[in-house]
């Protein structure tokens, strides 16, 4: 029982306890006085604090509230702003820009939460995170592998990305399951996600995964047919996990220029 806190599953409660992983978390993050950094889920503050020495001021999201109470006793406003609630319909525009995103995600929302930050990469400088790492392999692979999907194609298109290192269940207080993993993310400059429109590549990304045995003539036929697979120069008998993330981009092109 970290610090007299009955860690809640629904809340993916995994406290951070080991201190040597909690400095190299820090010094991956490198946080400045004066820098806008927004905490995701502060628990019970493992990473927080570390941060607060180095920054002076964070905001962080937390849901909570037996731990929002925590905090308010631990800490004044002037060192923390507290947004009480659901990280996912968070508003990260109602915070300064460019904000610098970082937190150990709580792993059952931890897809759904990084489309939701993907939506606000214009007003982030980076976003460091603790994910688990079969999450962060899928983010970072490449095609032709069985971690390429979705995950990594709308995110690569959006964002560097690099897996920095791993956290073994150990580091935390109850222990996961999983070994996790630090991952860090910077946005692209506008000039390089330049897919005209981003919905419609989203769409055809989902579909040419939703059924990865199936060739992208079967996947994608709602949008293609052989002269489009011939004028894009892609084989229809492939499979969408062969495609780059720059022939999605071409291929919601070519049909967003055919409307
Ligand atoms: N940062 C702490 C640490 O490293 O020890 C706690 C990390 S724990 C894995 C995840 C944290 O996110 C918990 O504090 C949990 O209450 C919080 N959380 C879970 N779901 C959330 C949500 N939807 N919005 C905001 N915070 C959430």
């Amino acid at each position: 029982m970290p610090q007299g806190h009955i860690a809640r599953k629904r809340f993916g409660q995994n406290f951070l306890s080991d201190p040597n992983i909690i400095r190299k978390i820090i010094s991956s993050i490198a946080p400045k006085p004066g820098q806008a950094v927004v905490e995701i889920g502060p628990g019970l503050g493992a990473l927080t604090q570390p941060l607060l020495v180095a920054c002076g001021h964070l905001h962080v999201v937390e849901i909570d509230r037996d731990l929002i109470a925590r905090l308010k006793q631990t800490y004044t406003p002037e060192q923390l702003t507290i947004h009480e609630g659901d990280a996912l319909k968070f508003d990260f525009a109602s915070l300064p820009a460019l904000l610098r995103v970082v937190g150990n995600l709580p792993y059952n929302i931890s897809t759904p939460l990084l489309f939701h930050f993907a939506g606000y990469a214009e007003r982030v400088e980076d976003m460091t995170f603790m994910l688990q790492k079969e999450v962060v392999q899928r983010m970072v692979a490449e095609p032709d592998t069985e971690e390429y999907g979705r995950l990594s194609v709308m995110l690569q298109y959006r964002f560097y990305m690099d897996s920095l290192f791993d956290v073994p269940p150990g580091a935390f207080r109850p222990a996961p399951k999983v070994t996790s993993a630090i991952v860090w993310m910077k946005p692209r400059p506008a000039s390089e996600c330049a897919c005209k429109d981003e919905a419609l590549m989203a769409r055809i990304v989902t579909a040419a995964f939703g059924q990865r045995r199936k060739t992208l003539r079967n996947t994608l036929r709602e949008w293609l047919d052989e002269e489009d697979f011939a004028a894009l120069g892609i084989n229809p008998q492939a499979r969408g996990e062969t495609l780059a993330v720059a022939d999605y981009v071409r291929i919601a092109d070519h049909i967003a220029a055919k409307r």
